[in-house]
């Protein structure tokens, strides 16, 4: 029995394999080029239960079906992560939407022809439950049930209402893709997610794209205006892992698992900074000590977590944890 990983060497990914490697799973992560898959395979400590293939643009609706064909036997769980999540570019089709949904559409053509798979995990988001033009009333509150209201003209607006749309939509055919042939299917729908980066060798200057929101903090400098100033929700990476594994080893078949730990402001995550590395010479916001004041809309979702069953680890040890990393990386550690 295999679980197939695709875009192993994302973020989140990282994570899931080392959960999965420590099971003991075997695993097949699919990589963009053999050296990434090396590298990967190396930073891993080369084990035997790891292998890759490579995929490299899941634009391709039959980019996964040599996958399938040669390793059909193998693959009994699926966990689809791969999809791009940056706001670099300004050819939103092409950069987000595209992949997003081609790749959706190409990993369950494959399974349905090729495969004989028991369960999939679709890594979708937050995004695709969340209606933007709500977020910031704080007496709105959303659950596993709500769906982003996004066109596909609509979204592409700026690059942050694209990449909404692009897991809106591909969440969309999963569920529908699922349905018609009966497959089994769980989301994860995840919000922010924080926490440090599975190895690190792997910090750089600039970081994944959420956790860039700590990064820019602990690189400001004293008096900055924080900018831009989130009020949002957050998850920690670890918790995101560990929830890939039990939406398949516990029946979830049909739930939108939502992971969210709650809020946090740019201002808290100011303070935590300052709190815990007064030798940071960085801004200490407008507002020290008020971080959580401001409203944001909520993500309850209590049916998620009592399905899930596990604590998830706090704000604070979120941010403490990816800022440790970049600062033992950038020698103040
Ligand atoms: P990363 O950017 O770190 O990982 C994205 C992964 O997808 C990488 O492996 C990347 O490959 C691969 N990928 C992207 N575009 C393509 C493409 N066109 N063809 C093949 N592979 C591609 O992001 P995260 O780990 O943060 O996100 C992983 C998943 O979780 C995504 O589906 C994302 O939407 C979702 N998510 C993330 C949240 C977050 O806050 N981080 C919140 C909610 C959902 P490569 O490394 O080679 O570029």
């Amino acid at each position: 029995m295999a679980v197939l990983v695709t875009g192993a060497t994302g973020f989140i990914a990282k994570w899931v394999l080392d959960c999965l490697l420590k099971e003991n799973y075997q695993v097949i992560g699919t990589v963009r080029s053999q050296e990434k898959g090396d590298k990967l395979h190396k930073q891993f400590g080369s084990p035997s239960n790891l292998s890759f293939e490579i995929i490299k643009d899941i634009s391709d609706t039959e980019a996964f079906k040599p996958l399938f064909k040669k390793r059909r036997k193998e693959i009994d769980i699926v966990l689809h992560m791969a999809s791009p999540f940056h706001y670099n570019t300004s050819d939103y089709e092409k950069d987000l939407l595209t992949p997003a949904v081609n790749g959706t559409k190409g990993v369950f053509h494959a399974i349905q022809n090729y495969g004989d798979v028991k369960k999939v995990i679709v890594t979708s988001s937050f995004v695709a439950i969340l209606d933007v033009a709500k977020f910031a009333d704080g007496g709105a509150v959303f659950t596993e049930k709500d769906w982003n209201p996004a066109t596909w003209e609509g979204c592409q607006t700026d690059p942050m209402n694209a990449y909404y749309g692009s897991k809106k939509f591909a969440e969309e055919i999963a569920w529908a893709f699922a349905k018609e042939n009966n497959i089994s299917l769980t989301t994860i729908n995840p919000v922010l997610v924080f926490g440090p980066q599975k190895f690190d060798e792997d910090v750089t200057t600039q970081l994944n794209t959420s956790n860039e929101i700590i990064n820019r903090l602990i690189r400001s400098k004293p008096g900055d205006k924080i900018e831009p100033d989130y009020h949002s929700v957050y998850v920690d990476v670890r918790d995101v892992a560990r929830a890939h594994l039990i939406a398949f080893q516990k029946d979830t078949a049909g739930e939108r698992l939502g992971l969210s730990n709650g809020g946090f402001s740019s201002q808290g995550i100011l303070d935590i900074l300052n709190e815990k590395f007064p030798q940071l010479n960085i801004t200490k916001g407008s507002e020290p000590g008020k971080g959580d004041t401001k409203p944001a809309a909520k993500f309850d979702n209590r049916h998620s977590k009592k399905v899930l069953g596990f604590p998830f680890i706090s704000l604070e040890q979120s941010v403490y944890d990816t800022a440790t990393q970049v600062l033992k990386k950038e020698g103040y550690l």
